[in-house]
C-alpha cells in the first residue's frame, strides 16, 4: 500500500469509525460467540503473499465484530468505563503517524515538554497540591503519563521500597546491609478492597502485602492501620507502602486520607493514591471532598482513560519527589546521555520501559477541545444518570442497594439469595442487550452498574431498567412459582432447589482466580453468562480427556488439570482454559464427540457426586420461554 492508497481507504476508515459508534446501540452489547470462535474462521499460518486492503479490511465485519464487547456502547456497564472521544482517536493518529519515542528529553523534545506542560495542567485541573506539579516543586516533583494504573502502583511500590532500603541503611549506618534481606522484611499495605493490581505489585516487587479490614462503607480507617502496624512491627516487619484507593472497583468506596496520612507520615510509610476511575471526577470541585489528606501523600494516580474520554492507555500519575523514581530506575547508560541531561526531564527515569509513547498529545487535544467545563459537564451527567438509575431501582421492592451510590456506579442486587441475583446477572448478559458484572462485597454477590458511555441518554437507562426488571420477574418466578406476584420484602429459595433447578450455579467461580481479593470481579465467560448447555459439554470432554490421558499416560501436568476440573463441584473458568478447549476442538472430530457422549453419559452416573454439572432435567423450560418474550424488546 503506498501513501495514496493510505490517504483513501483512510478516509473510508474514518467513515467506517464514525458510522461504526453512532450506531452503536443497533449492535448486541456482548458477542454470540463461544471460546474458540475464530480458529474455524482464520488460517493457521500467515499468507506468504501479501493481500489487497479490501480483503483485508473485508475481513473486519465477518472476523473480528463478531466477537467484539462494544466498550462504548450506552448498553455497556461492566467493569469502568473505558471512553474514547473524536480530539483523542485524532490525537492518537498523529501521535501514532509521528511515532517517536520520548525517553529522553533528545530523543523528543515536544513530546517530553508538553507531557509536563500538560500534566500540570490536569494537575491543577483536578486540585492536587503544588508539590505535585513540574513548575511549582522546584524540579522536584510532578506528573508522567503512565501506561495502565497498575504500573504506576507497581512503580510507587518499587519508589518506597528504595526509600526505604535507603532509610534503614541511613538509620543503621551500615552501607553493607543486603538489599535482599531488607526487602525481606518489608510489609505493604491496601484494604480488602484495594484492586489486584495492587496484590500483584507485591508479588512481583516480592513484599509482604497485608489486606486490611474496611468499615461497613468499605473504606480504609487509620484505626484499623494503626493495629495492623503495630502488630507487623511486633512482628519484626518493616511497614514502608500504602497503597489507598479513592473509588474502589467493588463499589467505588473511598479509604479515608484525612485519617490515614498522619499515621503514615509518623511511620515514614510512602502513601500512593490509586483513583483510577474516580480521579476524573475531581475535576469537578463539589467530588473533592475524598481528596482531603492528599497532601499528605507521595504519589496519585487516575486514569484519563476510564471516564475522561482520553482513550486506552493513559495513566496519570504524580509524585512530590522524582528523586525516588531516578532512583529506583536510572541505569543511565553513556549513550543516553544528551548536553541537556540534568536540565530536562527524561522520563525514562520515570517508568518501567524504555520507550514512552506520544500519549501527551491525545490528552492535550482531549483537554482543549472540551475545556475544563465541558469535561466537568461530562462527569456531571454521568453522576446524574446513575442517580437517575438508583432512583428507579429504590422504587421497586423487589431489589436493594447493599453499598452506598457513589459516582457514576450502582451496585444493586435481588434481596434474597445471591444465587438469585447470579441468575438475573447471567440471564442479562446471555441476552445480549446489556452488559454488567459481578462483584462480592463482603459475601454479598452485587451487579455492578457503571453509567458508561458518553453517549448515554435517560431513555438508555430506563430501556436498561426495564429489561432488568423484566428479567427478575423471570428469575423470580422461575425459582419461586408459589410467590408470582409477590411484592414482599424476603424471598428465601433453598439452595437445594437452586441446584436442582441450575447445576452449575455456584458464586464460588466469582473467587475462583483471586483467592486473595475476593472483591474482584472474574469477568471470565462463564462467571457472566448463562450457557448451560456449553458447562455440560466441556465438562463431558474434560472427563473424557482425563478417562482416556490415564490410559495412555499421557502427560502428568495435563492430568492434574483435568483432574482439579473434575474434583470439585465449582464452576470454572473456562477462560484459563481455552488451550484445553482448543484441544477438545482439534483432536476430536464432530462423530467422535457424539460417540463420546455417549460413553460419558453412562460414565457420569457412576461418577461420584463431584459432578453437579449434570444434564439438565426433562424440565419444561419456562425461563427461555419467557425470555423469549423478553426478546422482543
Ligand atoms: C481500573 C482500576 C485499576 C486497573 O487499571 P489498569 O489501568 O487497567 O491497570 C486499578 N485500580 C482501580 C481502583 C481501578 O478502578
Amino acid at each position: 500500500m503506498n501513501w495514496e492508497d493510505f490517504r483513501k481507504h483512510g478516509k473510508e476508515l474514518v467513515d467506517y469509525i464514525a458510522n461504526y459508534l453512532m450506531t452503536i446501540r443497533t449492535r448486541r452489547v456482548f458477542p454470540d460467540v463461544k471460546p474458540g470462535y475464530m480458529k474455524n474462521l482464520l488460517p493457521d499460518s500467515a499468507p506468504i503473499d501479501g493481500e489487497n486492503w479490501n480483503d483485508i479490511f473485508s475481513d473486519v465485519e465477518r472476523i473480528i465484530m463478531p466477537g467484539i464487547t462494544h466498550w462504548q456502547s450506552p448498553y455497556m456497564h461492566a467493569y469502568f468505563p473505558a471512553l474514547n472521544c473524536p480530539a483523542s482517536l485524532l490525537g492518537d493518529m498523529l501521535a501514532n503517524a509521528i511515532n517517536a519515542l520520548g525517553f529522553t528529553w533528545a530523543s523528543c523534545p515536544a513530546c517530553t515538554e508538553l507531557e509536563i506542560i500538560v500534566m500540570d495542567w490536569l494537575g491543577q485541573m483536578i486540585g492536587l497540591p503544588d508539590e505535585f506539579l513540574h513548575s511549582q516543586s522546584n524540579g522536584n516533583g510532578g506528573g508522567v503519563i503512565q501506561t495502565t494504573a497498575s504500573e504506576a502502583t507497581f512503580v510507587a511500590l518499587l519508589a518506597a521500597r528504595t526509600e526505604m532500603i535507603r532509610r534503614i541503611k541511613e538509620e543503621f549506618d551500615d552501607d553493607s546491609l543486603d538489599d535482599a534481606y531488607i526487602n525481606s522484611r518489608l510489609v505493604a499495605y491496601c484494604s480488602d478492597q484495594a484492586h489486584s493490581s495492587v496484590e500483584k505489585a507485591g508479588l512481583i516487587g516480592l513484599v509482604k502485602m497485608h489486606f486490611i479490614e474496611t468499615d461497613d462503607d468499605c473504606s480504609l480507617r487509620g484505626d484499623k492501620l494503626i493495629d495492623t502496624i503495630r502488630h507487623d512491627k511486633e512482628d519484626g516487619l518493616i511497614p514502608f507502602f500504602l497503597c489507598a484507593t479513592l473509588g474502589t472497583t467493588g463499589a467505588c468506596a473511598f479509604d479515608n486520607l484525612k485519617e490515614l496520612g498522619p499515621i503514615a507520615n509518623e511511620e515514614n510509610i510512602w502513601i500512593h493514591v490509586d483513583a483510577a476511575y474516580a480521579g476524573t471526577a475531581f475535576i469537578c470541585p463539589e467530588f473533592r471532598t475524598w481528596m482531603i489528606g492528599i497532601e499528605m501523600t507521595q504519589s496519585i494516580a487516575f486514569n484519563p482513560s476510564k471516564w475522561m474520554m482520553v482513550h486506552f492507555d493513559c495513566t496519570a500519575m504524580w509524585v512530590k519527589n522524582s528523586g525516588s523514581l531516578h532512583r529506583t530506575f536510572n541505569v543511565d547508560p553513556l549513550y543516553l546521555k544528551h548536553e541537556n541531561t540534568g536540565l530536562a526531564v527524561d522520563f525514562m527515569h520515570w517508568q518501567i520501559p524504555l520507550s514512552k509513547r506520544f500519549r501527551a498529545l491525545k490528552l492535550w487535544f482531549v483537554i482543549r477541545n472540551y475545556g475544563v467545563k465541558g469535561l466537568q459537564n461530562h462527569v456531571r451527567k454521568g453522576v446524574r444518570l446513575a442517580m437517575a438509575f438508583e432512583e428507579l431501582i429504590k422504587m421497586d421492592q423487589r431489589f436493594e442497594i447493599p453499598a452506598k451510590r457513589h459516582l457514576g456506579m450502582v451496585v444493586f442486587r435481588l434481596k434474597g439469595h445471591n444465587q438469585l441475583t447470579e441468575m438475573l446477572l447471567k440471564k442479562l448478559n446471555s441476552s445480549g442487550k446489556l452488559h454488567c458484572v459481578p462483584a462480592s462485597l463482603k459475601g454479598t454477590y452485587v451487579i455492578r452498574f457503571t453509567v458508561t458511555s458518553n453517549a448515554t441518554e435517560l431513555s438508555d437507562i430506563q430501556r436498561d431498567w426495564y429489561l432488568i426488571k423484566e428479567m427478575a420477574t423471570i428469575v423470580l418466578k422461575s425459582f419461586a412459582p408459589e410467590h408470582t406476584g409477590y411484592i414482599g420484602t424476603s424471598i428465601r429459595v433453598p439452595l437445594g432447589q437452586i441446584k436442582k433447578k441450575s447445576p452449575a450455579f455456584g458464586t464460588s467461580l466469582l473467587l475462583s482466580n483471586c483467592p486473595r481479593t475476593p472483591k474482584i470481579i472474574n469477568a471470565s465467560f462463564m462467571a457472566i453468562f448463562d450457557n448451560q448447555d456449553m458447562a455440560n459439554d466441556y465438562v463431558k470432554h474434560f472427563k473424557h480427556m482425563h478417562d482416556s490421558n490415564r490410559n495412555q499416560q499421557s502427560g502428568p501436568a495435563l492430568r492434574r488439570r483435568i483432574k482439579g476440573l473434575m474434583l470439585t463441584d465449582k464452576q470454572h473458568s473456562l477462560d484459563s482454559r481455552i488451550d484445553l478447549i482448543d484441544s477438545i476442538i482439534a483432536t476430536v472430530d464432530k462423530q467422535n464427540i457424539n460417540r463420546l457422549n455417549m460413553e460419558t453419559k453412562i460414565k457420569t452416573h457412576s461418577v461420584s457426586s463431584a459432578d453437579s454439572i449434570q444434564e439438565n432435567q426433562n424440565e419444561p423450560d419456562e425461563m427461555s420461554k419467557s425470555q423469549d418474550e423478553l426478546n422482543r424488546i
